[in-house]
């Protein structure tokens, strides 16, 4: 059975607190973050892995921003026109070091290819947190295949990985804020990932078996749909 996650819930007061806050605090991150890539440039001795160490963490606690505040306001900035292989060739890219660091295989194929009409980059995030997640999931030696097959009027994504899977337990938390099973986790990727797929008029869909490995569906509106008249 597919399970289809909508649980992209408007935030609270508390929740809008914490987004104003979060952003607050991003700019003096980034202001300690340039000085200390500053430092760490002209030092020669024992200082510099500690620096390394700390511009580590400082970078996790943007990300960490980051996300929250995509989360509470995904931006869609540019909305542009594009071919949608071309889009998850990059985030591929991006990720397949990660992959490899890990031991695990990335594949990506396309069967049929379309064009999308929306804010590239937050798809792009979208499915970089997607992938991701597939790629921690899955042990040394197994794999993450993409594959992109588009229809008339919608494009579907699927992320197929020989992982640990989920319980159908686990697979009822999964996209609910902060919930993770990862020890430097945060649990707001899939949040991140549902709330922008959901504002493109899209859906994700999970299905996951323990020890077996996780399939996530994820379509979307081809450009073509808008054009089309409702007969
Ligand atoms: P995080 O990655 O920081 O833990 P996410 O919101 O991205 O937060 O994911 C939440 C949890 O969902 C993960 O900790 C993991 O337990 C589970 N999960 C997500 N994707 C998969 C997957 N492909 N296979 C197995 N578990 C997954
Ligand atoms: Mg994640």
């Amino acid at each position: 059975m597919k399970q289809e996650i909508r649980r992209a819930e408007k935030l609270n007061t508390l929740g809008e607190l914490a987004a104003s806050i979060a952003h607050e605090i991003r700019n003096p991150l980034t202001v300690v973050k340039g000085f200390l890539q500053l430092m760490q440039r002209q030092e020669k001795g024992e200082n510099y892995q500690y620096l390394t160490l700390v511009l580590s963490e400082l970078g996790r606690a943007e990300a960490i921003i980051n996300d929250y505040l995509n989360f509470a306001k995904p931006e869609f900035k540019k909305i542009e026109s594009f071919q949608y292989s071309e889009a998850i060739r990059d985030v591929y890219l991006l990720l397949q070091p990660y992959a490899l660091k890990q031991g695990v295989s990335l594949y990506f194929q396309v069967a049929s290819d379309c064009r999308l009409s929306t804010d590239k980059n937050q798809l792009k995030q979208a499915l970089v947190n997607i992938i991701k997640n597939a790629v921690e999931a899955t042990p040394p030696a197994g794999t993450v295949s993409i594959t992109l097959q588009a229809k008339e009027s919608s494009a579907c994504l699927t992320v197929q990985d020989t992982g640990k899977g989920m319980t159908p337990e686990q697979l009822g938390r999964i996209g609910t804020l902060f919930y993770t099973t990862k020890d430097k986790g945060t649990g707001l990727g899939t949040m991140v990932s549902l709330r922008i797929i959901e504002t493109m008029n899209g859906k994700i869909e999970y299905q996951s078996e323990p020890n077996k490995g996780t399939e996530v569906t994820v379509t979307l509106p081809a450009e073509t749909a808008k054009f089309q008249t409702n007969v």
